[in-house]
């Protein structure tokens, strides 16, 4: 019998406009496994006018959009922009998706070369190709854990990370962040951003019972989640 006296409260931030291919599947796969070790995850939807408290979450989901939803979102996030950076830096575990991914950083071209000021509370950025997109199935490693991770890339922005910045990993097929560099996604802190959708929790557990961790242990360290999580098994789609 779950007991549920711990729990996860997700903040799906502007879920209603950026969620492209089923994004949201993220907190699905997170709520999966957590459910497995009786943690319940309740899900907040953060949209246009809505107020976002850093406080409030152990999690937060920013999923991808495309250039005119992003172009809505941009100056609604910098509403709250100093509340989303608070829970970057108070190490919020984040998971940021290609158009959420590239509003975290300071700024992003569109397909037709407009700027769309990010938030910088990362330091990467993303400059455009008008006639080109990266489109299709992408393999990549962490050089830290040794993991692969999997999914499916569409964008057309190119974005470059920060000194400060580490890649979520190393491309070994498909182009990644800009298809220059080799790197694919970011981590920074407790926020992984990435170009993958699938999504790309889902399809890697491995990564998504990492997420899970970093939530639990910031909300829960008193608890000995690598001994509640051992028997939990990661799967891959
Ligand atoms: N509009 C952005 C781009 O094409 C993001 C696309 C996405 O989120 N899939 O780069």
């Amino acid at each position: 019998m779950a007991d549920t006296q711990y729990s996860i409260r997700a903040a799906h931030l502007y879920g209603d406009l950026m969620n492209t291919y089923g994004d949201y599947g993220n907190i699905i796969a997170l709520s999966y496994y957590a459910r497995q070790i009786g943690v319940v995850v309740t899900t907040d939807l953060i949209s246009l006018g809505d107020e976002f408290h850093a406080d409030d979450y152990d999690f937060a989901l920013f999923g991808g959009g495309q250039d005119y939803e992003e172009s809505v979102v941009a100056p609604d996030l910098a509403r709250i922009g100093d509340e989303v950076k608070k829970f970057i830096e108070n190490d919020g575990p984040l998971v940021a998706v290609c158009g959420g991914y590239q509003l975290l950083g300071d700024y992003f071209l569109l397909a037709d070369g407009t700027r769309i000021d990010g938030i910088s509370a990362m330091d990467h950025y993303t400059l455009n190709q008008p006639h080109s997109r990266f489109i299709g199935n992408i393999t990549i490693k962490n050089q830290e854990t040794g993991e692969e991770y999997h999914g499916f890339e569409n964008h057309q922005g190119r974005t470059f990370l920060g000194s400060d910045e580490r890649p979520l990993g190393d491309v070994v097929a498909g182009n990644g962040n800009n298809g220059e560099d080799g790197s694919e996604g970011v981590i920074y802190k407790n926020v992984y951003g990435t170009y993958f959708h699938g999504p790309i929790l889902t399809r890697n557990g491995n990564l998504a019972l990492r997420m899970l961790k970093a939530a639990l242990v910031r909300k829960y360290p008193a608890v000995d989640w690598d001994a509640r999580l051992k028997d939990v098994t990661p799967e891959f789609f």
